[in-house]
């Protein structure tokens, strides 16, 4: 039995097929401003409607808090969908009742219905059993295709899973086949770089994956918090002085497992936090006290680059510096452009996730050129702590209980 069932075990042919998928896509000024998630759902759509399922889709939109807020309906993806999924996608304005029961009566073989956002109801995030009866009462099956709401126990991504046949759809496959290729049961030896600006969330992360990789590359603002636990002067740059003693001791984990530790030798440091401020690269123990390091220096990219090259997998999150103000995107840059080449020549499979992560790839002009971009920011952070993703959990509950199909 494998872990959790997936659309190779079940015809839905004629099935109702309730797919949560995770459209919550970036809006600026009324329109889409990244149709990603939209785009890497569609195919899973797509295939079940080509099997001839009527699909009806499930997900939230943006943060309503239980209540009908218009501007946050998910009405307005559905001329998106309909592109992107190549069948006409039809827009119910409600998940539950009377509407949507006749709207999903009314479809056949092929169909593919979009419900209202889940989260106009407070069910949704309480994960409320009547809520979740009443959204498994559309289908004859569950697919969950959002890996990215998965770390959420909600009504729409854990509590429906519990009242019908459950499957993993075809982004939830790729997403979950990442992870594992990527800390579970990766090639070796295996990197992380793990870097950005959520220190005290990312702590316990690095401590998870420490025991897992033979190097670790810290950087970003991440970095100084370590610089400074061991005594390196890091000026006035972002950094969380009160976690010095949880950064030491990771750095003793580190040491007693083997696992090297790569922090900067240099860094891009500036007086003032904005484009085009004056700035040079010096020593990391040359930091002025009046300066911030905004980025890593050629050195440590040269470091880095030398290193990724003797590895066969690299999982990354968080940029090496503040890569949306030019210059200090030049060390994410360099790396994510390093990292593309050895993927490309086929030495190294590199993984890749995080909100900012997936923007600085992007700017870096590498976003698909990496082995896998998770199309997640907290599930994969969530993931990467070692923690068990709730939408997953039931996922393989049901699997290992599941009668012959
Ligand atoms: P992700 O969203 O991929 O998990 P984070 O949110 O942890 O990543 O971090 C991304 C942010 O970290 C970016 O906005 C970037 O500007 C910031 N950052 C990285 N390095 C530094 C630095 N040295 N000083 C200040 N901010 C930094
Ligand atoms: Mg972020």
């Amino acid at each position: 039995m494998p872990d959790y069932l997936t659309l190779d075990h079940v015809d839905p042919r004629g099935k109702r097929v309730l797919l949560r998928a995770d459209l919550n896509v970036p809006m600026r000024d009324g329109r889409i401003s990244d149709t990603s998630r939209i785009d890497r759902v569609a195919p899973t759509i797509r295939e079940l409607a080509d099997k001839g399922a009527r699909v009806i889709v499930l997900s939230h939109f943006d943060r309503p808090k239980g209540k009908v807020v218009p501007h946050m309906s998910l009405g307005q993806l559905t001329d998106a969908l309909t592109t992107a999924v190549g069948h006409t996608v039809r827009f119910c304005a409600t998940s539950i009742g009377e509407e949507a029961e006749a709207a999903v009566e009314t479809l056949t073989d092929g169909d593919v219905l979009l419900l209202e956002n889940t989260r106009f109801h407070a069910g949704e995030e309480a994960n409320d059993e009547d809520l979740a009866r009443a959204l498994a009462a559309h289908g004859d099956l569950y697919v969950n295709d959002a890996f990215s709401a998965a770390h959420r126990a909600h009504a729409s991504t854990e509590g429906v899973a519990r009242h019908l046949p459950a499957y993993a759809g075809r982004l939830m496959e790729a997403e979950l086949d990442a992870l594992k290729a990527a800390l579970e049961q990766p090639d070796r030896p295996v990197g992380a770089l793990i870097g950005g600006a959520k220190v005290p969330t990312k702590l316990d992360l690095i401590g998870n994956v420490v025991p897992r990789v033979d190097v670790l590359f810290i950087g970003g603002a991440m970095a100084n918090t370590f610089l400074a636990a061991q005594g390196v002067a890091v000026g006035k740059s972002l950094q969380e002085a009160d976690m010095h003693d949880t950064a030491r001791a990771i750095l003793a984990q580190a040491k007693a497992r083997g696992c090297e530790i790569v922090l900067p030798v240099d860094a891009v440091i500036a007086r003032e936090f904005k484009a085009g401020a004056a700035s040079e690269a010096v020593a990391i123990d040359a930091v002025p006290d009046d300066a911030m390091i905004l980025d890593a220096g050629p050195k440590t990219v040269a470091l880095i680059e030398e290193k990724l090259a003797t590895l066969k997998t690299l999982v990354w999150n968080g940029p090496l510096g503040a890569f949306e103000i030019q210059p200090f995107d030049a060390a994410t840059n360099a790396v994510a452009q390093a990292a593309a080449r050895l993927t490309k020549a086929g030495s190294l499979k590199s993984i890749a996730g995080g909100g900012d992560t997936v923007s600085a790839l992007r700017h870096a002009g590498v976003e698909h050129q990496m082995t896998y971009v998770s199309t997640a920011g907290g599930a994969f952070l969530e993931w990467l702590e070692g923690k068990t993703l709730p939408g997953i959990a039931v996922l393989q509950d049901i699997a290992r209980n599941a009668l012959p199909l």
